[in-house]
């Protein structure tokens, strides 16, 4: 059984039904909604990974897989614009980025302000600003991706329960008991994937997680040709006023339009449930101020304007893991704000350790027992 079936969820199912298990998966809404943290039309994917090195191997495993569900519906996920990091003097976005880069053989390379500016027009890079671009990454489209995991779980032989909540997981030796709003089931074992409402049903804790509001901003460029895809690379930029990051246009982007770009912050801590206080205007327009200061040829007004979730662990690095001492729970949460591009590998892992209790995914490191 897996419960929840966001981005972790979906792919855990479609795993799942891939290895011939008779899955069932329960959503309390429907795949690819806009209530979680899988939604606004796209996420960066980067490799070359600041946060930790160790995170390498599984973004590279996840590529690989993210062009196998692309090929299984036939529908484009992954776009490969390029990700332009720039950051101030000393940046640990840039230089983390670069020693992972060189540590795992990565295709990079570093630019300074001058080169970046002459290189991409748009941008206007302070002169001591540090860069790095790492040409084999971009953005991946998560509704799609979720929509796209359910469909091919279910064209596999999974079962899916969308607006269905689970209320309770009683696990015991010989099974797990799933409570819902529409009757109780047993299962052989559980993942659980619920995002943003993981405390209310798979407290770790010495783990917990905190869930944040964040505000996407769509902009509309005064020259959207400067805002191309293939033009414009996939951006983050660690400034001074915080971590700004954006997408090209393209051709098939869903709605809204525009130029999507957000800050990257631990943000206003929330419950998943609500009410989310709507994004307010002084919201879009420091991220307009940001992009008129870094990408002035990509200026322009605030158009469209949305709300997500993060869910937050102690030390930003992911919690997977099993949960209670059944031995028959496994859970995943804490993605904190960087989780999605690495949907299709934990599917995979997550899919072992239902199953095997074990992986040989190098997930050690985002074990929660770490936090004690
Ligand atoms: C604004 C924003 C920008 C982001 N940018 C990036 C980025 O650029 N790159 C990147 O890699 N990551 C990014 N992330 C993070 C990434 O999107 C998340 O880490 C990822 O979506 C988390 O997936 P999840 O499966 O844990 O949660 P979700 O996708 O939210 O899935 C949880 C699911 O569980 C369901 N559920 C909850 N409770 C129950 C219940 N009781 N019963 C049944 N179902 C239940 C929910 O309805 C939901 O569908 C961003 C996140 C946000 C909010």
């Amino acid at each position: 059984m897996v419960i929840g079936l966001g981005a972790m969820g979906s792919s855990t199912l479609r795993e799942l039904a891939h290895r011939g298990v008779a899955a069932l998966g329960i959503e309390r809404f429907t795949p690819g909604h806009a209530h979680g943290s899988s939604h606004g039309g796209s996420r960066v994917v980067r490799c070359a990974y600041f946060e930790h090195p160790d995170y390498v191997p599984l973004l590279t495993r996840s590529i690989a897989l993210w062009h196998r569900l692309e090929s299984a519906r036939g529908r484009r996920l992954l776009h490969r614009t390029g990700i332009l990091l720039a950051g101030k003097p000393g940046s640990q976005v840039v230089r983390g980025s670069v020693s992972s880069a060189r540590i795992h053989g990565l295709a990079h390379e570093v630019l300074n302000a001058q080169m970046v500016n002459e290189r991409f027009p748009m941008f206007a890079l302070p002169p001591m600003f540090e860069a790095m671009l790492e040409p084999e990454t971009g953005y991946v489209r998560p509704e799609w991706a979720v929509e796209d995991s359910v469909a091919d779980a279910r064209e596999h032989g999974a079962t899916v329960m969308d607006r269905t909540t689970v209320t309770a997981i009683h696990a015991r030796s010989d099974g797990v008991t799933i409570e819902t709003d529409r009757g109780e089931f047993i299962a052989d074992r559980a993942v659980v994937t619920v995002g943003p409402w993981c405390e209310r049903l798979v407290p770790w804790p010495k783990a917990p997680v905190c869930v944040s509001r964040q505000v996407i901003a769509w902009l509309d460029p005064e020259d959207p040709s400067a805002c191309a895809e293939g033009v414009l690379p996939t951006f983050c930029i660690d400034a001074q006023e915080g971590f700004l990051y954006g997408c090209p246009i393209a051709v098939d982007q869903p709605a809204p339009a525009g130029m999507k770009v957000a800050w990257h912050i631990i943000g206003e801590t929330v419950d998943p449930d609500g009410p989310i206080v709507p994004p307010i205007a002084s919201e879009g327009e420091s991220i307009a101020q940001a992009v008129a200061r870094y990408i002035p040829g990509c200026r322009g007004r605030v158009t469209s304007m949305r709300t997500c979730l993060y869910s937050n662990s102690p030390d930003g690095h992911f919690l997977i893991g099993s949960w209670g001492d059944s031995g028959r729970v496994t859970a995943a949460s804490g993605f904190s704000g960087h989780g999605f591009k690495f949907m299709p590998v934990l599917g995979e892992a997550l899919a072992d350790l239902a199953m095997k209790g074990s992986t040989r995914l190098p997930i050690g490191f985002l074990s929660p027992s770490r936090l004690g």
